[in-house]
């Protein structure tokens, strides 16, 4: 199993950013509505993610770090309408074998707090009695200690801290009403705070995504049957391009959702002060009925497959095109 999991861990363990993004949506799972990262060396050294979720019981400690044991997915059904962000039951059993994996925590209805530990090759996991809140952490220390190979590919602590940095940006920009906390060698780098209200919500956007985006942005807000479509468009920003498009929850490059957008802004650019050369900056958030869109389509890809593709495409090029045109005339 251990070579198994190895050769799983390629697929979505390619560098310290690909850990934190799983660990992240893993407590995003859990129901968290607080996460805190820290990391030494760009993540290389450590990684250290504490939330205040739901939290894993004793007996299914050991359990989760097992290859294809998911507690997300109980039946066909199920699979059919995916709403965790995780589903595979490979991401932890993953990350352990290619590092030093403890993994500690207390769900609410439990008196104490347990810990597993399991080392690459051995896999065996112990366990123990330990002192935890309510919610999980999970540390992840040497990263390919043991795959020599595949630690040749990581690059200096700048570049993969800045992959953490993006990870991190992505997933506070899609669940605003999570707070996170990014410690980077001892020091606090990033602070995203729990945004509810409106002037909340455009506060947190502007620290993630910079001021000049919001102030220069359009707001989306368009719904119609089951399809709902928010965010900002920011036309003409003349700074650097930032697209972010997620489809309930997870962010997306799809062809089918940019050509949509393309479109619409393409022709808005005909009869109006937008340049094209001048691109677009987006945050869109599209919902539908999770039974809509396969989101199974590759661990690692950032594809969707929606089974009405015509019918969403169409509402995303019209919702564009109405604020796009309602801001020029
Ligand atoms: P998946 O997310 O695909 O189910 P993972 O390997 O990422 O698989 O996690 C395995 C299992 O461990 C999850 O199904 C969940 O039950 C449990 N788990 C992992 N991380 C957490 C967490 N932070 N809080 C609560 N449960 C967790
Ligand atoms: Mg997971």
């Amino acid at each position: 199993p251990q070579l198994a999991n190895q050769i799983a861990a390629g697929e979505v363990v390619e560098r310290p950013a690909s850990i934190i993004k799983e660990l992240v949506e893993n407590s995003i799972d859990a129901g968290a509505s607080r996460i805190d990262i820290e990391i030494e060396q760009g993540g290389c050294k450590l990684i250290r993610i504490r939330d205040n979720g739901c939290g894993i019981a004793k007996d299914e400690l050991g359990l989760a770090l097992a290859r294809h044991a998911t507690s997300k997915i109980s039946s066909l059904d199920d699979l059919e309408a995916i709403v965790s962000l995780g589903f595979r039951g490979e991401a932890l059993a993953s990350i352990s074998s290619v590092s030093r994996l403890t993994l500690t925590s207390k769900p609410e209805n439990q008196v104490e707090g347990w810990q597993v530990y399991a080392e690459g090759r051995d896999m065996l996991p112990t366990i123990k009695p330990a002192s935890h809140p309510i919610g999980t952490t999970v540390e992840v220390l040497d990263i390919f200690y043991n795959t020599p190979a595949r630690r040749r590919f990581l690059k200096t602590e700048k570049t993969e801290f800045s992959h953490i940095d993006e990870i991190i940006r992505r997933i506070a920009l899609a669940y605003l009403n999570v707070s996170f906390n990014l410690q980077h060698n001892g020091k606090l780098i990033k602070q995203y705070r729990a945004a509810e209200s409106e002037q909340q919500i455009e506060k947190r956007v502007a620290a993630i995504c910079g001021i000049s985006f919001i102030q220069k942005s359009i707001k989306l807000s368009w719904q119609h049957d089951d399809l709902t479509i928010k965010g900002w468009i920011s036309p003409n920003i003349g700074q650097e391009q930032l697209q972010y498009f997620y489809v309930n929850g997870r962010v997306v490059k799809d062809r089918l959702l940019n050509h949509a957008l393309k479109q619409a802004f393409l022709e808005a650019c005909k009869s109006s002060v937008y340049s094209t050369d001048e691109g677009l900056s987006y945050v869109i958030y599209l919902e539908l009925d999770p039974r809509q869109v396969d989101v199974n389509v590759h661990p690692a890809k950032h594809e969707v497959r929606f089974h009405e593709a015509r019918l969403v495409h169409d509402f995303v090029y019209q919702a564009m095109s109405m604020v796009l045109s309602a801001e020029n005339g």
